[in-house]
């Protein structure tokens, strides 16, 4: 019975273990590791079956601003609330994971472009509608890159990335606080 119990309690941890190797530890994300094998996997996928695939990229706007204005922990409970909306507004199928610092990249798997891009909409308005505790005169706004297919892609998932990366660097260029779609 002690050997058992032993051995029941070494998979708990290890299972546990694994599972926190792949979550961001401020915004309880997934991380970038487990992007990098998700996206690929996910390609590979659509690629196979001939689905609908989406990403969109999105990052903060003025984010350094934020937390030189206001400090690093006001920054912190920004990244922290953009998680609560992204998790609001997705599908329990959407894998949304922190990218980088102020930057995360949503996998909508079965989700066509036109639909995927009402996602980031929802997910841009309730951000730049919160009134922050810490800086209640300072909204926060973000801007989302979106690339996807219908059900015909071929592209290989770094180039794909790279266009996400594009749609969001116009979003950028184009005054921020948008969603650019391809
Ligand atoms: P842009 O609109 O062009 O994206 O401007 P930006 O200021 O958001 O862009 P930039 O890349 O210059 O700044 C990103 C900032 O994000 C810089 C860094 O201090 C901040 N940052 C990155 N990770 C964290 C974090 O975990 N917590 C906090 N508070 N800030 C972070
Ligand atoms: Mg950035
Ligand atoms: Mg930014």
């Amino acid at each position: 019975r002690v050997r058992v119990r032993s051995a029941l309690r070494v998979s708990y941890l290890m299972q546990m273990l694994s599972q926190r190797a792949q979550i961001d530890g401020l915004t309880g994300l997934y991380n970038r590791a487990h992007f990098d094998h998700r996206w690929a996997e996910e390609v590979a996928a659509v690629h196979r079956h001939k689905r609908p695939l989406t990403i969109a990229m999105l990052d903060l706007d003025h984010f350094k601003s934020v937390n030189d204005t206001f400090g690093h922990p006001a920054g912190d409970a920004v990244i922290q609330g953009l998680a609560r909306i992204i998790r609001r507004e997705c599908r329990q199928t959407d894998v949304a994971c922190r990218y980088g610092g102020e930057e995360v990249v949503l996998i909508m798997p079965e989700t066509v472009p036109a639909d995927a891009a009402a996602v980031c909409e929802r997910i841009r308005i309730a951000l730049a509608d919160v009134v922050w505790p810490k800086h209640p005169e300072r909204s926060v706004t973000c801007s989302i890159g979106v690339v996807g297919t219908e059900g015909t892609a071929t592209a290989e998932p770094l180039a794909w990335l790279e266009l996400a990366d594009k749609n969001l660097y116009r979003a950028k260029r184009e005054g921020r606080n948008r969603v650019v779609t391809s």
